[in-house]
């Protein structure tokens, strides 16, 4: 069977996403539910991906489409470009994955000059008149490319000459005169003018829309959410229903629940005469659905109804959009609704509680980025702030930048590493790149599902949108608050998108209740974010088989890690005691006579610091690695010593000793230190520190246990590259271990951070009991690129021309990484069935890697302290996703 081109909703389904594209699909299962959907049909994304292949709509559509448009014309009675009645129909893109704002949509199509007094004989005169307006002005812009702020300056200044508040209070000798103006502007800006045969019209919108796929903005937003290029949008072609035709229509957008903060209930705007896109673009102040209530009881009776359906149906929040005309309710679109971290948390265990979902389903519908959001700092103390500016709390967060009033200074000042708090009227989809730039986004107009709001809740940025009575002037680049304070480009904000207040100058942030509820020992929780939250993660941890260790080097760490449920420490980098002050230590191993009371020094510091920390982990593992830096980094700097040493001579001065020393550090200098004397190979060349720290660490053990505690200490060597440098460092961990008689003898393990070991991982396996996979290493190793340049370097590009949609400093590589995983994996389980695995570079920290760690096999992932408990929350997501079927619940 060849796949449709075009589908009628009633023959579509939710389950056909991918071809009717989210929004087409939703409407098919809304209308098979019996919901008031207007009829329409969907051009399905196989049309689309004919079109970006060979640039033209597939030949057979055009028959499909004059079917499928007198399929509507039937049921309504109406006709599609006639004089007395005519039907008009919608234009609206909508792909496989939402993407707000996008693409293009145009209303009102089949209008022209021979049908528009059918219409006003449906809706009077200033109703048809605004309808042709707003067709010009769509049609203008999507189809002719004309800058959309040519016909915004003429409302205005059609607004201003009639003293009108906003578009819906335009006299219609106002808006006739509008579409005189905009007619003129298409064939100004446009070079052409808006075509008089509806099917032209409709062939004109249905192409501009599939165009709008590969617009600049729309690429942005794939490439920021990692959406496939290939994929292609779906078309919908749906019956106007008009919400601009009096007291008794209007338009509204919203949510199940409450997308910001989760509580529940309905929520959302109502617009009265008005069309949908006055409700999102934030033209007009919006009222709350409540008030619909008030004017319209039984319709808002109505729409609650049909809330409470779509949200027992698709088992979730969603989000919908309706249009009220005459008294009649429509649903224009519905889907599962983006919502903030905070929401997300909330609204998963709330429906588990209602029945509505299990434990398992909850712990998949939110995620590590999102509880990564919820840990983010808040203002506490925000009693002290100077107020600027109160709006509506869009989007949760604390968040202090510098003014910047539009979308290419946001970005700009990102790059150069200071982060902006972008100001506007209101955004567009034009402004993606610099929401996505900024620290946080404040907004003049529109309500809690303007584009500003929707987009900055799903990027996790903190937004506060309707800043009453700010005036702000992109231009001038400033903004005048209702009170009259001037805000210039570069004055320091802090947005607080959890109340909606705007403070002038820098607050400081403190913790986040979840953070801190998290990392306390108490159970009961009265916060309904916080009982979410551990709610969450208690069932993670029921499911999940990953093991969570955290990277700590000092007990402190240790201690926070152990509070947010680590289960060990995978990494404990040893070098941090010997470098700073005490890098002169192993300075006088290398150069000076003196090593053995250095030797001795080390080894008593050493001591101290591995008790601290095996005592607060008590009866947990700690993987302490032995020293792996460079050794320049411990060697005096050679240019310095060089620059002394020619001074020296210049005076003919003579200094023995710091000749020696520059003689050494010269004799030890290397051109690519991170290729270089480090890991084993230091430990190699400089067995006498192998034994210091490994002696340290049994002195340490022996102490712990004879005050009764249960320390778990392991030894792990970093950088191994072959069998034998592992053996021979071995060799020296047992002797030290032996002579000082530490019972029961610690394991010892290698980390896996060069292909070579990976690829070789059998034979490491005879000389260890454990693994710990390097992934900042390896990645850099099996790459050729150097960890320290990755961010700032070509890799952006790469990025931003497509070439690579992840940092794969970031997110492990599954294809070539991974592959170097699998394989030590394999061979290293192959050569000793009970081999230890685990991970404790970067990636341990981040979701999708975690995943891949989990998916391979590994018993556990050590990560930052702070990122604990997204690794448990993550591991959960990763064991229900591997095996689906066995809820708890
Ligand atoms: C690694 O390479 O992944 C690792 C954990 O070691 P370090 O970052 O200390 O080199
Ligand atoms: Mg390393």
């Amino acid at each position: 069977m060849t796949t449709p081109l075009l589908l009628p909703f009633a023959r579509g389904d939710a389950s056909q996403a991918d071809l009717l594209g989210g929004k087409g699909a939703n409407l098919a299962e809304m209308t098979r539910l019996g919901l008031p959907v207007p009829p329409g049909f969907t051009i399905t994304t196989e049309a689309c991906r004919h079109f970006l292949t060979t640039g033209d709509l597939p030949p057979e559509l055009r028959d499909l489409v004059s079917t499928a448009v007198a399929g509507l014309e039937a049921p309504s009675g109406r006709g599609f470009g006639s004089a007395s009645d005519p039907l008009l129909v919608s234009v609206r893109s909508g792909g496989r994955f939402s993407m707000p704002g996008m693409m293009e949509t145009v209303l009102n199509v089949g209008l022209t000059d021979r049908t528009l007094p059918g219409l006003a004989s449906r809706g009077g005169w200033h109703f048809a008149w605004d309808c042709y307006r707003r067709l010009l002005q769509m049609y203008g812009h999507t189809v002719l490319g004309v800058d959309a702020g040519a016909f915004d300056s003429l409302l205005a200044e059609a607004r201003s000459r009639y003293g009108a508040v906003d578009d819906a209070h335009l006299p219609t000798e106002a808006l006739e005169g509008l579409v005189t103006r905009f007619r003129a502007v298409l064939l100004e800006d446009g070079g052409a003018e808006l075509p008089q045969d509806p099917r032209r019209q409709l062939d004109d919108a249905i192409t501009a829309v599939f165009r709008s796929w590969t617009g600049e903005r729309a690429r942005t937003y794939r490439a920021h959410e990692g959406i496939p290029e290939t994929l292609g949008t779906a078309v919908n072609v749906v019956e106007m229903v008009f919400g601009n035709t009096g007291e008794h229509s209007g338009s509204g957008v919203c949510f199940t629940r409450d997308p910001a903060t989760g509580a529940p209930g309905a929520y959302g705007d109502y617009l009265p005469d008005a069309q949908g896109e006055d409700v999102v673009n934030g033209s007009r102040t919006t009222l709350p659905l409540s008030e619909l209530g008030t004017h319209e009881p039984a319709l808002h009776g109505q729409l609650l109804g049909h809330l409470a359906t779509l949200e027992q149906h698709y088992r979730d929040l969603c989000d919908v959009e309706f249009t009220v005309e005459n008294g009649r309710l429509f649903l224009l679109q519905t889907r599962v609704g983006k919502r903030s971290p905070e929401a997300a948390f909330r609204i998963a265990v709330d429906m588990v509680d209602e029945g509505l979902i299990t434990a398992d389903e909850a712990l998949c519908r939110v995620d590590g980025h999102q509880l990564e959001a919820l840990l983010h700092p808040r203002f506490e103390h925000a009693e002290s702030g100077v107020v600027l500016a109160r709006g509506l709390p869009a989007s949760p967060g604390a968040a202090v930048g510098v003014a910047v009033f539009d979308p290419a200074r946001a970005v700009a000042a990102r790059a150069g590493g200071t982060a902006p708090v972008l100001v506007r009227v209101e955004t567009s989809p034009d402004d993606l790149a610099g929401i996505i730039a900024a620290e946080a986004v404040v907004t003049a107009r529109g309500g809690l599902t303007s584009h500003a709001a929707v987009v900055a809740r799903g990027l996790g940025r903190t937004c506060v949108t309707s800043v009453g009575g700010l005036v702000v002037d992109p231009a001038a680049r400033r903004a005048v608050t209702a009170d009259g304070v001037v805000i210039t480009e570069g004055d320091v904000l802090s947005v607080d998108g959890t109340s909606g207040v705007i403070y002038l100058g820098a607050l400081e942030a403190s913790p986040s209740p979840v953070a801190l509820a998290l990392d306390s020992t108490a159970r009961d929780h009265d916060d309904a974010l916080v009982h979410a939250v551990a709610t969450i993660l208690e069932h993670a941890d029921a499911r999940r088989t990953l093991g969570v260790r955290a990277n700590a080097e000092t007990a402190a760490d240790a201690l926070l890690a152990r509070r947010l449920g680590a289960e060990g420490i995978g990494l404990c980098r040893t070098e941090h005691m010997l470098l700073g002050p005490r890098r002169e230590l192993v300075e006088r191993v290398v150069v000076d006579d003196r090593r053995e009371d250095a030797l001795a020094e080390i080894e008593e510091l050493a001591t101290r610091e591995f008790e601290a920390i095996l005592a607060t982990m008590d009866g947990l593992p700690v993987v302490v690695r032995l020293l792996d830096p460079p050794l320049h980094e411990f060697l005096p700097d050679l240019v310095e010593l060089a620059t002394d040493a020619g001074r020296r001579e210049a005076r003919h001065v003579v200094d023995e000793a710091q000749d020696a020393r520059l003689a050494t550090v010269r004799r030890w200098h290397e051109t690519n230190p991170m290729l270089g004397l480090r890991g084993v190979r230091l430990l190699t060349v400089l067995p006498e520190l192998v034994v210091a720290q490994v002696r340290a660490l049994a002195v340490a053990t022996t102490a712990l246990r004879d005050r009764g505690l249960d320390p778990r200490p392991e030894i792990m060597v970093p950088l191994v590259a072959i069998e034998s440098e592992l053996a021979v460092a071995r060799s020296h961990i047992t002797r030290a271990l032996r002579d000082t008689a530490v019972a029961p003898v610690p394991p010892v393990g290698t980390m896996i951070e060069l292909p070579r070991a990976a690829l070789t991982a059998d034979a490491l396996a005879g000389h260890a009991e454990f693994f710990s996979f390097g992934t900042n290493d390896l990645t850099q190793t099996t790459w050729g690129i150097s960890r320290d340049d990755a961010e700032a370097g070509f890799l952006a590009t790469y990025r931003r021309e497509g070439l690579l949609t992840l940092d794969p400093f970031v997110t492990l590589d599954r294809v070539g990484v991974g592959e170097l995983i699998r394989t030590a994996v394999r061979l290293g389980r192959g050569a000793r069935p009970a081999l230890g695995l685990g991970a404790c570079g970067e990636h341990a920290g981040d979701p999708a890697s975690i995943h891949f760690f989990a998916e391979v096999g590994l018993d556990y992932v050590s990560c930052s302290p702070p990122r604990v408990p997204i690794a448990r929350l993550e591991a959960g997501r990763a064991a229900v996703r591997r095996h689906p079927t066995t809820d708890t619940r």
